[in-house]
């Protein structure tokens, strides 16, 4: 199994490191040709104007779309939620596939970073404990489209985790933790379809 991270900008070396602890086979994707030979896509967090930026410069926005299209599994983590979303309510480069509108920066000046324990049925297979996310000036989802599945809720019902087909998004970092499962869950995304 390959899985290629975005590697224009931002955390994807956590992501690299994490999937290779997995055994699986990581690649820093940095050009379009790159995306052919992997299953998966993943767009970390970063800077999202800058990823976009340089993303358009490097010919990868249709490519990304494409894949998107073909039904390979993509997920993006905090700037690249932004990335996967149709509308941000800003004018910005974007792959802009999925089906919701995300705030940037949703959480303000005053807490631009935090931690909290979530718990995410879905990634936790009936096991009791938590997902410790960490939010780093993240954005928030504000509403989600039709066929979008709200897999992440703070507890006042802010959705900072969702999927949509072979899209997923979180708001926060997984690949700041140990906890692999966040991970798990988006690889059986590649064998699973639902
Ligand atoms: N604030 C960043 C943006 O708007 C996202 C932050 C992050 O990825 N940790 O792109």
């Amino acid at each position: 199994m390959k899985i290629g991270v975005l590697a224009l900008q931002g955390a994807f070396r956590e992501h690299v490191e994490m999937l290779r602890g997995m055994n699986v086979d990581a690649i820093e994707v940095r050009l379009p040709e790159q995306l052919i030979e992997v299953e998966g896509l993943i767009i970390p967090g970063g800077e999202s104007t800058t990823i976009g930026k340089i993303a358009t410069q490097y010919g990868l926005i249709e490519p990304i779309r494409e894949m998107v299209a073909q039904g390979k599994p993509v997920w993006g983590t905090c700037a690249g939620m932004i990335v996967l979303a149709k509308d941000v309510g800003m004018r910005q480069p974007l792959v802009g596939v999925m089906d919701v509108t995300v705030k940037r920066n949703a959480f303000g000046r005053q807490v631009d970073s935090f931690e909290t324990d979530l718990n995410i049925p879905a990634i936790q297979n009936g096991d009791p404990a938590p997902f410790h996310a960490i939010f780093i000036r993240a954005p928030f989802i504000e509403s989600v489209g039709e066929g979008v599945q709200v897999l992440a809720q703070l507890e006042n019902g802010t959705i900072v985790a969702a999927r949509q087909g072979n899209l997923l998004v979180t708001s926060f970092h997984p690949e700041l933790t140990r906890d692999a499962r966040f991970h798990e869950f988006f690889l059986k995304s590649l064998t699973v379809k639902e």
